[in-house]
């Protein structure tokens, strides 16, 4: 008998719209969700598709296709980011927008859950063509945000620039400056200390906690890492604060191996200069492959999604993985890896660490007073760690592995705030 989540075999693989409606199904089977209320949580509250006609610079005019959804708004403002991608469709905008939603309720901040995309290959565009293409998608959807509706924040592609476009494009036609229409943007501009770093940091306490429960110590923890970019390379540098020692990491080219633990200031180094950490020639290398098969403690995929898989999932040799990327685990390995005992922090609570810090970023905007890297970073780790041992006490409750327990956890205090606010009219 399948559990809750393991919706793989009957539900299309390549539609991540029918895969979000199959975990929500899971659960409410499991919670005896009221039907309206699984009703309510199966549409998005609002999905608009616009179309954008940009000036090129070569003259011509190119038409690009752009998406906002807003999955729901009962906990607060409907929050979370904006991809560029060619490969974008409405379907995986509004199941991210649901995975918003619920992540933003497994850490209890008072948001919805929101995405944003447009299908375009940003490598093919100049910098004035992207700036035009963001301004456009902007003013394209500026009645639908703003700092008490919708913000939006970076995502696949999209960085603190494109931000402060949405911010000043949002302000230029609202006469006056709005800060809190976005998070993720420049400092100087409103943005938080520590966003850059916070999911990254978010993953290393996820871990500690996670460690914890098994009577481990994170000091001397051998950690493998998959992805060296924002996630990766941060988490990297936290576990090296706590002690532990980041014995192999990755990026797409290829992985380094020290079985005495890479030097990551080194490597972050190495990489500035737009060098690829699979040619540091100061460690031994292996493959992406041979990386996630690695003898260690703790493995953290911080790359893509659909890296454990059915294939490899069995020759995985960490007692504990947490989850840097979005949907890296598949969900025919979630449950080989659940048989083998091996303890999996999932996603929707691993990298919450970023939409926490967002979450600061939009107060002190709303507050115009702004808080030092120390009390960021303070007050990360105590929504971090609160976070997880609600999940892990519920995962004891109800026997239930850490990705059902945080998706049991997520929509009891969403059900819960659509319970008390009833039906209008
Ligand atoms: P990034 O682009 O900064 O880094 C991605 C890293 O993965 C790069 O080092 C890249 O070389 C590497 N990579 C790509 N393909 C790979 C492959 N096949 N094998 C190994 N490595 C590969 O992206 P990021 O912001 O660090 O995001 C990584 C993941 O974390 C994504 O799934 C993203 O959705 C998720 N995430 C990011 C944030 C955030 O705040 N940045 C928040 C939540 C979740």
């Amino acid at each position: 008998m399948p559990t809750a989540l393991d919706k793989e075999e009957i539900l299309p693989k390549n539609n991540p719209w029918q895969q979000a409606l199959g975990q929500l199904q899971g659960v409410a089977q499991k919670i005896n969700l009221e039907p309206w209320i699984y009703d309510r949580l199966a549409h998005c509250k609002r999905s608009v598709t616009v179309s954008m006609p940009v000036r090129m610079d070569d003259g011509s005019i190119q038409t690009f296709e752009g998406y906002r959804v807003q999955h729901n708004l009962d906990r607060g403002p409907a929050k979370g980011g904006l991809r560029f991608h060619h490969e974008v469709t409405l379907d995986e905008v509004k199941a991210l927008a649901f995975w918003m939603t619920i992540k933003c309720a497994v850490v209890n901040i008072p948001y919805g859950g929101a995405k944003g995309g447009i299908v375009c290959d940003p490598k093919k565009l100049s910098r004035g063509e992207m700036e035009r293409l963001t301004r456009k998608f902007a003013s394209e959807i500026s009645f639908l945000i703003g700092p008490d509706k919708d913000i939006p924040a970076p995502d696949v592609n999209t960085d603190p620039q494109i931000m402060a476009w949405i911010m000043d494009t949002y302000s230029m036609n609202i006469g006056y400056t709005v800060p809190g229409v976005v998070t993720g943007k420049p400092i100087n501009i409103g943005g938080s200390e520590g966003r850059r770093e916070a999911t990254g940091r978010g993953v290393a306490v996820a871990t500690f906690e996670a460690l914890k429960t098994l009577g481990r110590d994170i000091k001397g923890s051998r950690v493998v890492i998959q992805g060296f970019g924002n996630v990766g390379s941060n988490a990297a540098r936290t576990f090296i604060q706590m002690g532990a020692e980041v014995i192999a990491v990755s990026d797409w080219k290829g992985g380094l191996y020290d079985k005495n633990g890479l030097d990551i200031d080194d490597l972050r180094l190495y990489k500035k200069d737009g060098r690829s950490i699979a040619d540091y020639p100061r460690a031994e290398h292996l493959s992406n492959a041979q990386l996630l098969e690695c003898p260690c403690d703790v493995l953290v995929p911080c790359a893509l999604q659909g890296q454990i898989t059915k294939d490899n999932a069995q020759s995985i040799k960490a007692e504990v993985i947490v989850e840097g990327a979005n949907g890296p685990t598949t969900p025919e390995a979630d449950r080989l890896l659940r048989e083998r005992g091996v303890l999996v922090v999932p996603d929707i609570l691993a990298n919450a660490g970023g939409v926490t810090v967002s979450y600061f970023e939009w107060v002190q905007d709303l507050q115009a007073f702004f808080w030092n890297a120390d009390d960021v970073n303070r007050k990360l780790t105590d929504i971090m760690t609160r976070a997880f041992a609600e999940v892990y006490a519920i995962s004891r409750r109800e026997q239930v592995d850490l990705r059902l327990a945080a998706y049991i956890l997520a929509i009891e205090r969403i059900s819960k705030a659509l319970l008390v606010r009833g039906i209008y009219p």
